[in-house]
């Protein structure tokens, strides 16, 4: 599937849209989802064009995967979550219900997230 700039997250990534940062790196940006599922719901995307995990395994470079796994630490740190943890999801295609095609990580915290979530 070739990549679609006309995206939310892309508009999102050229600052031709809106959002709530809350971390960003070289890599990566962190922002505030617009229709929260849990108390903390943040979206965890590569500023660089990736369709899905599928997409960003084959093609990112390991600095690009490094950053990712450096903005979830991020995250941990600055909403104290080492202790009460959190939830990280992503969803792929279209069994994975994925409504935006650009590689997101739903992370979700601040209270108890449930068993499984459907988002
Ligand atoms: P998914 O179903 O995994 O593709 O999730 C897409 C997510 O993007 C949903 O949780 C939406 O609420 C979120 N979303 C869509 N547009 C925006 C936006 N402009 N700002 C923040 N979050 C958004």
């Amino acid at each position: 599937m070739s990549y679609d700039k006309d995206n939310i997250f892309s508009k999102i990534i050229r600052g031709q849209a809106n959002v709530e940062k809350v971390y960003e790196n070289e890599d990566v940006l962190c922002f505030k989802d617009i229709f929260p599922r849990s108390k903390i719901h943040i979206l965890v995307i590569p500023k660089r064009e990736y369709t899905d995990i599928y997409d960003f395994s084959k093609n990112a470079t390991s600095l690009e995967k490094e950053a990712i796994f450096s903005a979830f630490e991020n995250l941990i740190k600055i909403y104290h979550l080492n202790k009460s943890g959190c939830r990280i999801i992503t969803n792929f295609g279209v069994d994975g219900r994925q409504e935006v095609p650009h590689l997101h990580f739903h992370f979700l915290a601040g209270e108890d997230i449930g068993k499984m979530i459907s988002i």
